[in-house]
């Protein structure tokens, strides 16, 4: 702490993994005499540099631009760039860090690395978005490259985000290369890749609830956020079967009791994706439906507390606190699926793993994302696509690798259905054994 001051997000993911890491000392001494998760929590590289660009009131604005390319043992820096004023170092080194984990799980060749920028793309216009995504390719375009990094999007970089990014780069370099994830169909992306972190994140969920025998048929899900990773949760828990009862956005959240159908969520998508609009308007085309505006001053968030049997977590870092995570479970929910990353703080997820409930970290749960861009990244090498169903099978097959590593490792290490376990040693093993090989560097 005393070397990495004001980054709580980032102590906090670190420590996660410290405690689930201590059963894999024991058994392997190698890895603490060769100071793995000391060198893991150091990024090989930090970048951050000045984005400044001009308004549509000819007004300069300046941003600060990050990249943390945080461990390369298995693979090119791979993990997302997010656009958000919330954004800092710290929070950028939890996302980097857990990201390595991940990619690991993936079972793909990918290191791990993650940026962005405190710019807010919200009430932002096109011409003001891509003047800001220029400036930041700027600098970025000399630390990234198909075999060394390749960002994606995450929240507040999407699609759009991500042209204005990949039209700057290849002016730059002169190149048409595979630098980005989450391209367009029509110039190197892959099908599937905006569906895959929320649809991964209920396969997860399909393969929790099969060890119980159970299907996602008939259950009352809670879903927060209303971006990329909710749209697409939504969209595969009605497909098999399931009722989403909740969506929300840092303004406030819905619910409607008769549950959100495939013609409302088509709603929420025009809303989120075209329109850039609030949630809020939900409630107004939905009467049913009912509004509450986000209150700073509760120590709990209310989607939390309705009567339910799953939770998809799909916004942000620690939006489940102990008081939640009581509601949670005093409501009948016993699933937890993370779409977001590290949404639970430590108290909610001791309480989930206390009450024995299946409780998927967003490091195996969310993993769906960076999988699809591996793939995305098979197929820009190739200079070929595969079909829908292709890459959509492969996305289901990686996920319940995925499941099944986190199983086995946490029964191997003795604390069978313990998820975070299975994902933090499973993540870590396969990294730290490359480092290893690698010598001291
Ligand atoms: P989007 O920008 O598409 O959507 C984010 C959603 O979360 C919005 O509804 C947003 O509301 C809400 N949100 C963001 N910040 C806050 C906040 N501080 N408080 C309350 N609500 C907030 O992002 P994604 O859907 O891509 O990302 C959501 C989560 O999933 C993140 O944790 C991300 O790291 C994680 N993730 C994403 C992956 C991907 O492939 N995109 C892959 C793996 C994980 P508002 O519009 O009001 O800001």
């Amino acid at each position: 702490k005393t070397k990495n001051p004001n980054e709580p997000e980032f102590h906090q993911a670190v420590y996660e993994v410290a405690i689930s890491l201590s059963l894999v000392m024991e058994r392997h001494p190698e890895y603490r005499k060769e100071k793995i998760l000391e060198r893991m929590v150091e990024p090989e590289r930090v970048i951050m540099f000045r984005v400044p660009w001009v308004d549509d009131q000819d007004e300069v604005q300046i941003n600060r631009g990050f990249r943390i390319e945080m461990n390369s043992a298995i693979g090119p820096y791979k993990g997302g760039l997010r656009f958000h004023p919330s954004v800092n170092l710290g929070i950028l080194k939890f996302l980097a860090f857990e990201q390595v984990f991940k990619n690991s799980l993936t079972s793909l060749p990918m290191g791990g690395g993650k940026g962005g920028s405190d710019f807010d793309p919200k009430g932002k216009s096109d011409a003001e978005v891509m003047r800001f995504c220029q400036s930041f390719m700027n600098e970025l375009y000399r630390h990234i490259g198909p075999n060394t990094d390749v960002p994606a999007g995450d929240i507040g970089v999407g699609g759009r985000e991500i042209g204005y990014l990949f039209g700057q780069y290849k002016r730059l370099k002169n190149e048409f290369t595979g630098v980005l994830t989450g391209k367009g169909l029509n110039w190197g992306g892959s099908l599937i890749r905006p569906e895959a972190t929320g649809y991964g994140s209920v396969y997860f969920a399909s393969e929790m609830l099969a060890t119980r025998g159970e299907t996602l048929e008939g259950k009352k899900c809670l879903v927060s956020g209303s971006g990329n990773v909710a749209q697409y949760t939504v969209e595969k828990i009605l497909e098999l079967g399931g009722k989403v009862l909740t969506l929300s956005d840092s303004n406030g959240y819905i619910y409607d009791e008769e549950g959100i159908d495939r013609e409302k969520l088509n709603f929420v998508m025009d809303l989120k994706n075209n329109r850039r609009g609030r949630i809020k308007e939900y409630a107004e085309e939905f009467k049913n439906a009912v509004y509450t505006p986000a209150d700073p001053g509760l120590d709990y968030n209310p989607l939390w507390n309705h009567k339910a049997d799953c939770a998809f977590p799909s916004a942000t870092q620690n939006e489940i606190n102990g008081k939640d995570a009581q509601n949670l479970l005093k409501n009948g929910v016993y699933l937890i699926s993370e779409g977001a990353n590290m949404p639970c703080t430590p108290e909610a997820i001791d309480l989930f793993l206390d009450a024995k409930i299946l409780y998927g970290p967003g490091k195996a749960a969310n993993a769906g994302g960076v999988a699809t861009s591996g793939l995305e990244m098979a197929q820009n090498s190739m200079r070929y696509s595969w079909t829908r169903e292709e890459v959509d099978n492969r996305l289901r097959l990686i996920m319940k690798n995925i499941h099944k590593t986190c199983v086995d490792v946490a029964e191997k290490y003795g604390t069978p259905g313990n998820y975070v376990n299975g994902a933090n040693i499973g993540g870590f093993i396969k990294v730290a054994d490359a480092m290893i090989d690698q010598g001291i560097v």
